[in-house]
């Protein structure tokens, strides 16, 4: 007798409250301003969002120098440094701040540091550049892994150390370095600045490993909380694959497996998950909506838009 075909949908998945309110105020600012509107990096890590906005006028610049005098910019949900924002302000452009506030918690906690900061996150990301960029520590670094953690310089006895994370982050993999640094330095201060989203999703991915034979998160390669789904997958003992739609989806898993769970990056839209879904679906599998218990309850109003003059 045929196995019967089951989907897991993971819940919560997708969408979070910063970038909701990163979309819905570009969606505003195009309406009050009409095109060109001007995005430093990319609004949010979502290549159908970045298309489909950059076909309706936004323009996504990777430095100030790209974005013309008097223009409408918004900085992304990643946030940027306090040298970048006043750089932007004193060139006379219409900013609009869509940084997510748990990204601008993490840039408050930053700046009260005064001795030594050590943040855990990926070198390069947007929100590590802003956040190292806000930090009032004297000495900042950004530890990666574990063995980063190890091999940190060793810092002078009793320092006073601030220890943050990105808010995208591995929780448990946050834990394990903290412990690590915590050995060498135990007198850490510790705040906890993974943010509710990505905690949530990560919590019912975990919760999904025990059912499934593979994990599919859609999401964007430059998605840090989508890659971390899929990293979490992985380490409770499931094949997991990063796919931006439905079309990326192995053929062979969806020949071979009977058992699929799904889940969705931070920024991953909506309409990207009912296409996953309804590709499986066609495919004989009958999709079950898992609840993993989560307060999704978060909202944030929209930040300060400039009238047009
Ligand atoms: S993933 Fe978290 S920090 Fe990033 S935009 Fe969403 S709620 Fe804000």
């Amino acid at each position: 007798m045929n196995q019967e075909k089951r989907v897991f949908l993971a819940s919560p998945h997708g969408m979070c409250a910063g970038v909701r309110r990163a979309l819905e105020t570009v969606e505003m600012v195009l309406d009050r301003f009409g095109p060109p509107v001007y995005v430093l990096h990319e609004i949010v890590h979502n290549n159908f969002i970045v298309n489909d906005l950059q076909q309706r006028g936004v323009r996504f610049a990777e430095t100030l120098e790209e974005v013309p005098p008097g223009a409408v910019l918004l900085f992304s949900a990643h946030g940027v440094s306090a040298a970048v924002e006043e750089q932007a302000r004193s060139r006379n452009l219409r900013i609009v701040d869509v940084t997510c506030p748990l990204v601008k918690r993490l840039h408050h906690c930053a700046g009260k540091a005064r001795d030594v900061l050590i943040l855990i996150g990926h070198r390069g990301h947007p929100e590590v550049e802003g956040t190292v960029g806000r930090s009032g520590a004297k000495y900042t670094f950004v530890v990666g892994s574990t063995a980063e953690a190890e091999a940190l310089t060793p810092l002078p006895p009793g320092s006073r150390i601030e220890l943050l994370a990105q808010t995208t982050l591995n929780t448990e993999e946050v834990g394990r370095i903290e412990a690590k640094l915590r050995e060498r330095y135990p007198q850490l201060e510790s705040a906890a600045t993974v943010c509710y989203a990505t905690t949530n999703r990560q919590r019912a991915v975990r919760a999904l490993a025990g059912k499934c034979e593979v994990i599919l998160i859609i999401g964007s390669p430059r998605s840090s909380n989508s890659n971390r789904l899929r990293e979490v997958a992985e380490q409770a003992g499931v094949k997991a694959f990063l796919i931006e739609n439905a079309g990326e989806i192995p053929a062979e898993i969806i020949a071979k497996t009977a058992t699929i769970g799904v889940s969705a990056g931070a920024s991953a839209p909506e309409s990207l998950v009912e296409g996953v879904l309804e590709r499986l679906r066609a495919a004989g599998f009958r999709v079950e909506n898992e609840n993993c218990a989560a307060d999704e309850s978060t909202a944030f109003s929209i930040p300060p838009i400039p009238e047009k003059s």
